[in-house]
C-alpha cells in the first residue's frame, strides 16, 4: 500500500493506512495498541504466529510474559511448590499413603491449555478495541512505512503516522564449545521429559526461579553463578538468604564458577567448569540475561539508533531518535518487567494520542523473584541507600520462623527489612524473603510510593496472626549507618 496525499485547506497532507503501527504484541505492544485505540487512533499491530509448544518461533499475541515467561513460569512454580507442601502437611496431621508421584506431562498439557486460552483472550482484547491484527514478521522500510512478510510468504507494505517498536527481548547465548547442547528458558518451559539432573548457569531471576522449579519437582539441580551470591543488584542480605534457602532445599550451589565446555556423551551432557570440575546432566540451562529483539527490524536504515547491545535509544517519553518512531518494553532495556512495559505503553499513548505528555515513573517499582520461598522488594537496597544517602540510615530487620513452620518443623526463616532515612523518617526500601512476599510487597509499594514514614508504618495496626504484620512491628534498629560510610557488601543474617 502506498502513502496517499489529500488536500486539507488547500495544503497537501499525508494520509496513512494507520495512525499507529505497533510491531510486537507482547505486554507493551498490546497495552499501547489498546490505549491508543481508546483515544480514537486507527491502530494495527503485527506479531509472529503462535506455536504453544515449539520454541522455534518467538511469536504469539501475548508475547514473552504470557507465552514463554511470567505466566508459564508461575504455573511451574505452583507445580513445584506442592512437594514442600506435602512434606509440611505431616505435622498438621496429614498422612499420604502410597508414593507421591508427579506427572510432568499432565502439568505441561494444562500449562499449554492455559497459555493458548490467554493467547485467545489477548487477541479478543485487541479486536474488541478495534485494533487491526496482522500476522507476520515486520521490518521498517521508511520512517512511515513497514513491510510485513505474512505466513503465506506475501510481502505487504503498510504506512503509519507513528510506529511503535515493542519487540521485546530474547535469551542470550554463551559462546563456549558445545553451547548448542544447552537450552534457554524458552525450551525449559516446554521440555518433553522432566530432567533428572539439571545444570543451570546464571544467578539472575530465571536461574534461581528454575532452580526452585526443578528442585521442587525432584530433579537434582546444580546452579553455577559467577559472583559470590546470586541476584546481583538485589539487597546483599536478601541475596544471602535466597542462597541459603536454595541450599537448604537441596540445590547444589557453585558460586564464583562458570562453565567452559559442554560435550554430548552416552550418559548425558558432560559439563566442564572453569575450575576444572566435571559433571553430567540431562539438561543444561543458560539463564545469563536477555538481549533486545532489534536485529531484523532494519532500524539503522531509517535512522533509529540502538545502543551497544541493540536496545532502542529513547527519550523520557519513549521516543526514538526518529520523531515518529517510539519504543516501549524490554526492547528499550530500561526496567525489563511486564508491569513496567505496561506503564510505558500507557504513557506513550497518553503522550501521542491523548494530548497528555506523560513520562513513565521509575520510582518505587516493586518486583519479585519467584524462587521458593519468593523474594520481593521495593525501593532502595541497603547498599544503594548507603551510596545515595545524604543522612544517616537506620536498618530494621526481622528474621523469624513463620507460624506454619513452627508446626511443620521446616527449618526456613522469613526475613524482612526496612531501610529508613534517619532525618526524614521516610522508608527508602523494603524487602522480604518468605511465603507470600510478592503479595505483601505490593501493598508496601503503595506505602513507599506515597512517601510513608517509619512512624506511619509503626502506627499502622497489624493483621494478626500474619507474617505481614511484622512490617508494622519492627521497633528496634538493627544498625545505624552514618552518611558517607563506604558500602559494605554481603551482610549475612545468622
Ligand atoms: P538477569 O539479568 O536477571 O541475570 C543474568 C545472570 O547471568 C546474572 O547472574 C549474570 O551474572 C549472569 N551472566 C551474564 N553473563 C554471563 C556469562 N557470560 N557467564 C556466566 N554468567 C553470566 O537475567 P535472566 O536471564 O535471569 O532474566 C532476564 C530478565 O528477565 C531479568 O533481568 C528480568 O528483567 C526479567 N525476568 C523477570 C522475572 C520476574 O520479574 N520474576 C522473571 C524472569 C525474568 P552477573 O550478576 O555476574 O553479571
Amino acid at each position: 500500500m502506498a502513502r496517499k496525499m489529500m488536500l486539507k485547506d488547500g495544503v497537501e497532507e499525508a494520509v496513512y493506512d494507520f495512525d499507529l503501527f505497533v510491531i510486537g504484541a507482547g505486554s507493551g505492544g498490546v497495552r499501547s495498541a489498546r490505549t491508543a485505540a481508546g483515544f480514537g487512533a486507527k491502530v494495527a499491530i503485527c506479531e509472529l504466529p503462535f506455536h504453544p509448544i515449539s520454541s522455534e518461533t518467538i511469536g504469539g499475541v501475548g508475547g514473552t510474559c504470557v507465552i514463554r515467561g511470567c505466566v508459564p513460569k508461575k504455573i511451574l512454580v505452583y507445580g513445584a511448590s506442592f512437594s514442600s507442601e506435602f512434606e509440611d502437611s505431616r505435622n498438621f496431621g496429614w498422612d499420604i499413603n502410597g508414593p507421591i508421584t508427579f506427572d510432568w506431562k499432565r502439568l505441561l498439557e494444562n500449562k499449554t491449555k492455559e497459555i493458548t486460552r490467554l493467547n485467545g483472550v489477548y487477541k479478543r482484547l485487541l479486536t474488541n478495541s478495534g485494533v487491526t491484527m496482522l500476522e507476520g514478521e515486520a521490518k521498517l522500510v521508511e520512517r512511515h512505512k513497514v513491510e510485513v512478510i505474512h505466513p503465506d510468504g506475501e510481502h505487504k507494505h503498510y504506512t503509519a503516522q507513528h510506529i511503535l517498536i515493542a519487540t521485546g527481548s530474547r535469551a542470550s547465548q554463551l559462546n563456549i564449545p558445545g553451547k548448542d547442547l544447552a537450552i534457554t528458558s524458552d525450551e525449559a518451559l516446554s521440555l518433553e521429559e522432566l530432567p533428572k539432573r539439571v545444570v543451570i548457569l546464571g544467578g539472575g531471576y530465571i536461574a534461581v526461579e528454575f532452580a526452585g522449579i526443578w528442585n521442587g519437582m525432584g530433579s537434582k539441580v546444580d546452579l553455577f553463578y559467577r559472583k559470590e551470591l546470586p541476584l546481583r543488584g538485589f539487597d546483599d542480605e536478601m541475596r544471602a538468604v535466597v542462597a541459603k534457602n536454595l541450599e537448604n532445599r537441596g540445590v547444589n550451589l557453585h558460586p564464583n564458577t562458570s562453565l567452559s565446555k559442554l560435550e554430548k556423551t552416552k550418559e548425558g551432557i558432560k559439563v566442564f567448569t572453569d575450575h576444572g570440575d566435571e559433571l553430567t546432566a540431562d539438561v543444561v540451562l543458560f539463564a545469563i540475561g536477555r538481549v533486545p529483539n532489534t536485529k531484523r527490524l532494519n532500524l539503522g536504515a531509517v535512522g533509529v539508533e540502538v545502543d551497544h547491545i541493540g536496545s532502542v535509544k529513547v527519550n523520557e517519553f519513549s521516543q526514538s531518535t526518529v520523531s515518529n518512531i517510539w519504543a516501549v518494553g524490554d526492547v528499550t532495556n530500561r526496567i525489563n518487567l511486564t508491569p513496567v512495559a505496561l506503564m510505558e505503553g500507557t504513557c506513550f499513548s497518553k503522550t501521542v494520542f491523548g494530548g497528555q505528555p506523560t513520562k513513565p515513573d521509575y520510582q518505587h517499582v516493586p518486583c519479585a523473584v519467584f524462587c521458593l520461598p519468593p523474594l520481593s522488594v521495593v525501593g532502595l537496597t541497603e547498599q544503594q541507600a548507603i551510596e545515595q544517602a545524604k543522612n544517616d540510615i537506620a536498618i530494621f530487620t526481622s528474621a523469624f520462623t513463620p507460624m506454619k513452620n513452627t508446626i511443620s518443623a521446616r527449618q526456613e526463616k522469613t526475613i524482612m527489612k526496612l531501610i529508613v532515612d534517619c532525618e526524614t523518617d521516610k522508608v527508602l526500601g523494603a524487602s522480604m524473603c518468605g511465603p507470600d512476599a510478592p503479595e505483601i510487597m505490593q501493598g508496601i509499594a503503595v506505602a513507599l510510593k506515597s512517601g510513608a514514614t517509619k512512624a506511619q508504618f509503626d502506627s499502622t495496626v497489624g493483621i494478626h496472626p500474619s507474617a505481614a504484620e511484622e512490617f508494622v512491628t519492627m521497633r528496634t534498629t538493627t544498625r545505624r549507618i552514618s552518611a558517607g560510610t563506604p558500602v559494605k557488601k554481603d551482610h549475612q543474617i545468622s
